[in-house]
């Protein structure tokens, strides 16, 4: 292990939701330009053991790690602003700490002795930071705390930090408190004492933050010196040490604005490593507020229209699509559940998302049979393959085609379950899960795009194509072009006779950046930028 890696520890006051993962991101961003190494990690107080089987409605996307961890989407915002790829353990939640610890109390690891808080808790944290710092070899590990200061779930993590600088010394932990200033429209003023409230929280744990970064919901700059001074002032911290964020238009700005915002002066004091080379994020920027002549519209097949963070990366990739082929992009979010042709018809390309359970299933069957009939551009992921395979095997001609996960039977079954997950279904972490290669028919339009026969892909998925059943698939027009190395599982499929019709059991949008966008939303967005 590097002795000399540093270790910046952000936590979160007043209200969560404020962007503390994206300025931790951020910072990330910004030392990485700095050309240090830096890694990122995720302290989550809830007691799931992972992200894989909490409502998206309720929690968001659930993001794939190439290793197979079921996360949080904030692992993919880290993915996205570092180009770095997180393992499962660059997140940990309190379910995760404590069943590790409790398995260990019952192999008898801890010798007759009791298991507590602290030590044994915190420590188990603390270990956490050293193990990721080794494994990424960083100069730099940033680990984010989840929730808000002063949450009771969350504190054997704040007290875990608290403790961490007695092992690895005080000059080598820089702790960054991120909180929000409110704007009273009645009396046109900024509100420190909230943030304020939660700085003494923080001391009340024994911290004194080295950095206070005030998210602030307007930008009235006027306002603002007044806000940074008062902070100074009553949380004994440098004026030169809070940095004000007024909202960003988008997530991709929040490292030039940080930069802006004064978060060089605060960080350089504490390591010191030349000027951050920010070309990537001006660049991004100017793409992102370039104003195309032309836009497209691509719809999006969902179940949780409701929540569109379940569908983050998805969007992202989107994004990053549209912005390299310069074009504008509108996503019309298409309730699965109530989708119709016309709503079919009104986009210029379609995306059919991961999902699970029958609600709304049709709507996205649907959505395949429309763009296979009308050459409308068709992106499906996961479960937009077995859409995609059910409404070409019922084209084909097999009445009621369907997956077992909605009930087909033996014969119709053109998507079934695959038989190592057979009695699995409800259970956490036991899907097939991460990254898997595949083999890409040469000369298939797959291939051209990926640029490549060979491919890797994270996957998140219990069912899979019944090559039994092959003949209907492909007679309803689609054509198997990309197999696991030893061709038992179908990975790609595509429709010969339309311009752009990909469907892949993968998840290909949690390896898109926003300065790099993954050549199969990119292939999308230039075939709907042609039906415009
Ligand atoms: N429900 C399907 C399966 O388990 C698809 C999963 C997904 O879209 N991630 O195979």
């Amino acid at each position: 292990m590097k002795t000399n890696t540093k270790y910046i520890f952000v936590t979160g006051g007043v209200i969560s939701g404020v962007g503390k993962g994206i300025m931790s991101a951020s910072i990330g961003a910004i030392l990485k330009a700095k050309g240090l190494k830096v890694s990122m990690q995720k302290c989550d107080p809830y007691f799931n053991v992972d992200a894989g089987l909490l409502n998206p409605r309720e929690h968001g996307e659930c993001f794939v790690t190439y290793d197979g961890a079921e996360t949080d989407l904030d692992l993919g915002h880290y993915e996205r602003f570092l180009d770095e790829e997180m393992t499962g353990d660059s997140i940990w939640t309190s379910g995760k700490l404590y069943k590790r610890l409790i398995d260990d109390e019952r192999a008898g690891k801890f010798g007759g002795r009791t298991v507590q808080l602290v030590p044994h808790v915190t420590g188990l944290v603390q270990q956490t930071f050293v193990d990721n710092a080794k494994h990424f070899k960083s100069d730099v590990h940033i680990v984010e705390i989840g929730g808000t200061i002063g949450d009771l779930e969350g504190s054997h993590f704040v007290e875990a930090i608290r403790e961490f600088p007695n092992k690895v010394g005080r000059e080598n932990c820089l702790f960054v408190h991120v909180c929000y200033v409110p704007w009273l429209s009645t009396s046109h003023e900024f509100k420190t004492k909230p943030a304020q409230n939660s700085l003494r929280d923080l001391r009340e744990f024994g911290i004194i933050p080295d950095m206070v970064v005030a998210r602030m919901d307007v930008d009235r700059v006027i306002q603002a010196p007044q806000v940074a001074s008062k902070l100074a002032t009553f949380c004994g911290v440098a004026q030169d040490a809070v940095v004000l964020m007024p909202d960003a238009k988008s997530v991709y700005e929040v490292p030039l604005n940080a930069v802006q915002g004064g978060v060089l002066a605060p960080l350089e004091r504490f390591i010191d490593h030349g000027d951050p080379d920010m070309k990537q994020w001006e660049e991004l920027v100017e793409h992102i507020e370039a104003k195309p002549e032309q836009t497209v519209k691509i719809g999006l097949v969902a179940k949780y229209v409701d929540n569109t963070d379940t569908y983050l990366s998805v969007t992202e990739a989107l994004k990053a699509g549209a912005w390299q082929a310069g074009v504008g992009l509108e996503i019309v979010w298409i309730y699965a559940d109530e989708a119709t042709e016309a709503d079919f018809a009104d986009v210029d390309g379609i995306v059919v998302p991961g999902g699970f359970g029958v609600r709304g299933v049709e709507g996205k069957i649907a959505a395949a049979q429309y763009c296979l009939e009308h050459d409308k551009p068709y992106l499906g992921l996961c479960l937009g393959l077995q859409a995609a395979v059910i409404a070409a095997a019922r084209r084909g001609g097999l009445k009621g085609a369907n997956s077992e996960e909605f009930g087909a039977k033996a014969g119709k079954n053109v998507v079934y379950i695959m038989p190592d997950q057979k009695g699995k279904e409800s259970t956490g972490g036991t899907m097939r899960l991460g990254d898997y290669p595949a083999k890409l028919s040469a000369g298939s339009l797959t291939a051209k795009i990926y640029g490549t026969t060979e491919v890797i892909e994270r996957h998140r998925h219990r069912y899979e194509v019944n090559q039994a059943l092959l003949a209907q698939i492909e007679k309803g027009g689609l054509k198997v072009v990309g197999k696991s190395p030893d061709g038992k599982l179908v990975e790609f499929v595509e429709a010969p006779e339309c311009s752009f019709f990909v469907a892949t059991q993968a998840h290909p949008e949690f390896k898109s950046r926003p300065y790099r966008a993954h050549p199969l939303f990119a292939g999308l967005i230039e075939s709907a930028k042609r039906q415009v």
